[in-house]
């Protein structure tokens, strides 16, 4: 089974409203309500793959009981750890064209909390073959948290994939117990170097030969349309997709994570699993939901990703 770990959920609402008057009443009629966050895309994908899956993290009040009978509604099996906080949710507005969005930090949680919902994750990983870790942590929570989750799936030889930016991301980077797999995006990847990284093979090598990334098996820096850029272990490749029409590119990046859990878990060769990561990426950029594809494409679009060994 995959556990897909969201530090964070959140409820997402989303309030269509034609014509946003500030400092007005503004009524809503249609609202729409989701179970939010990275990992429960990712959660979500993986299931519609067809592998098992269970979602883990931090949750609590009446949105967390949301969140929960939201995943059960998708048949998603869940073992979060509860606190006595609501946990948070995040308003997007539609208007005039435009996505306006008000997005709650989220509680704070304790050292004795972080302990504790470490020690659920020890006992988790008894049934788990991957770990997928997805998005921000909780306020509370040291930077270096994610690391001490991959080092606990290191000692019982479980592979975890990190999706994060940030400090998270250079903590866990600079730290000598590697993760299996990140998936950062040009934006993040440009963050962590302090410079703008341009899209070409030569700029992208150059950045990933930084001795920062030796030991991650899998370095793969998503690229929206233009593909994928990737290491795996002294190989280089630029994957390519084909052009399609977009529809909600939200939740394309957890895709991708999703993808590569299912492939990696499934030990297929080097150029399915990264045929497969891209496939699920680009599906979920076709379809109007946030963490939803439509299986039935996936064949036809997966005989379409391009992979070029790079020099
Ligand atoms: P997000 O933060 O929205 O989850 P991200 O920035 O982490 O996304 P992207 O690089 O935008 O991730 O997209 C991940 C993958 O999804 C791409 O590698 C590609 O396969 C697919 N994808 C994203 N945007 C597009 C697009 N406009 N057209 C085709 N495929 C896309």
């Amino acid at each position: 089974m995959i556990l897909a770990v969201t530090m964070n959920p959140s409820v997402d609402i989303s309030y269509p409203i034609q014509d946003l008057k500030l400092d007005h009443v503004n009524r809503v009629e249609n609202v729409y309500k989701t179970a939010g966050g990275k990992g429960l895309n990712v959660a979500r994908i993986v299931k519609q793959m067809g592998e098992d899956v269970m979602a883990t993290g931090v949750l609590g009040g009446t949105i967390g009981d949301f969140i929960i009978q939201e995943l059960k509604k998708s048949d998603i099996g869940n073992n979060f750890f509860k606190i006595n906080q609501e946990s948070r949710n995040c308003i997007a507005i539609l208007h005039d064209g435009k996505q306006t969005e008000i997005l709650e930090s989220g509680p704070t949680l304790s050292a004795e909390e972080g302990a504790a919902f470490l020690e659920k994750y020890r006992e988790l990983l008894f049934e788990i073959t991957l770990v997928t870790i997805s998005g921000s942590l909780p306020k509370g929570l040291e930077s270096g948290f994610y690391q001490m989750m991959v080092e606990i799936g290191q000692e019982k030889g479980i592979p975890v994939i990190v999706d994060t930016s940030g400090k998270s991301l250079k903590q866990v980077l600079n730290h000598k117990v590697k993760p299996f797999a990140i998936k950062p995006n040009i934006a993040e990847l440009s963050q962590l170097f302090g410079i703008e990284v341009e899209r070409s093979n030569s700029s992208l090598k150059r950045v990933l030969i930084n001795e920062m990334f030796d030991g991650i098996e899998w370095v793969v820096v998503s690229l929206g349309e233009s593909g994928a850029f990737v290491k795996h272990g002294g190989d280089y490749y630029r994957v390519t997709i084909p052009a399609i029409d977009v529809v909600n590119p939200v939740g394309s990046g957890d895709a991708t994570v999703a993808g590569l859990a299912v492939a990696l878990k499934r030990k297929q060769s080097v150029s399915d699993v990264l045929k497969t990561a891209m496939t699920t990426g680009l599906l979920n950029t076709i379809e109007a939901g946030t963490g939803y594809i439509d299986i039935a494409k996936f064949g036809p679009f997966f005989e379409l990703v391009e992979i070029k060994k790079i020099d």
